[in-house]
Order: structure tokens, then C-alpha cells, then sequence
């Protein structure tokens, strides 16, 4: 299960940086797009494990670019994890809401991101073998 390949969509180059150590310092292969055009268009193209989705991008915001991912049949069943900088329970409420699989807030918890992003694509592999 190594080596699963993890998409960072994220426009701060210190974030990415961060995520991209922890992930790859845990054996995950990483790919990166700053935009969130830019991100589903390497998602049709890459096929991913798993997205990490910054709310906040210059133009296409993370919320409207996961409606595009569901709405694509080469992007649709790919788990798709929020990172915001906002901790507002209202916020975080409605990003579920809105589809995503699971949230991270920024600052990223360097503790708790890498056994989030574990339990996110183990429930995913469960979800497949009950189909
Ligand atoms: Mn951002």
C-alpha cells in the first residue's frame, strides 16, 4: 500500500512544502498543482489515492473544484480531503456538507495529519471491498 500517489492542491508554497515532507517522509509519492484548475486537471490525468484540497485558491476555490471532481466520472470516487485555515465549527460543518471526505485545518497538526490521511484511504479501500 505504499507509494499511493497523494495530489496537494494548495497555493502557499510554505503548506506545500510541509504536506509534501510529511507525506513523502511516509512513503507516499506526491504531486502538486496551485490552482484548483490546474489540480482537477492533473486528477484526470494522474488518477490519485487521495486529493488534499486548500478552500482558499486564486481563482477556483476548493469547494466549487470538488463539485467538479464528483461531477467527472474519472474523478468522482477519488476521496477528497479539505485543508482550511478556518477552525469555525460553522465552517467546518459545511465543508462536510459539501461532500468533502474529511477536513484538515491549517496549521496542519504534524501529530494527526499523516493517521487522518491513512483512515481517509483505509475507508475508501473499505467502501470498495463491500461493493
Ligand atoms: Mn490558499
Amino acid at each position: 500500500m505504499a507509494q499511493e500517489l497523494i495530489l496537494i492542491v494548495e497555493d502557499n508554497e510554505k503548506n506545500i512544502k510541509l504536506v509534501r515532507d510529511l507525506l513523502q517522509f511516509n512513503g507516499y509519492e506526491t504531486i502538486e498543482a496551485v490552482t484548483a484548475e490546474e489540480g482537477i486537471e492533473i486528477a484526470r490525468t494522474h488518477h490519485p489515492a487521495l486529493i488534499l484540497m486548500d478552500i482558499q485558491l486564486p481563482g477556483m476555490d476548493g469547494k466549487t473544484a470538488l463539485q467538479h471532481l464528483r461531477a467527472d466520472p474519472l474523478t468522482k470516487a477519488i476521496p477528497v480531503v479539505a485543508v482550511t485555515a478556518s477552525v469555525m465549527t460553522s465552517e467546518r460543518d459545511e465543508i462536510l456538507k459539501a461532500g468533502f471526505d474529511g477536513y484538515q485545518s491549517k496549521p496542519i497538526s504534524i501529530k494527526e495529519f499523516i493517521p487522518a490521511i491513512k483512515n481517509v484511504l483505509n475507508s475508501r479501500l473499505d467502501s470498495q471491498d463491500a461493493s
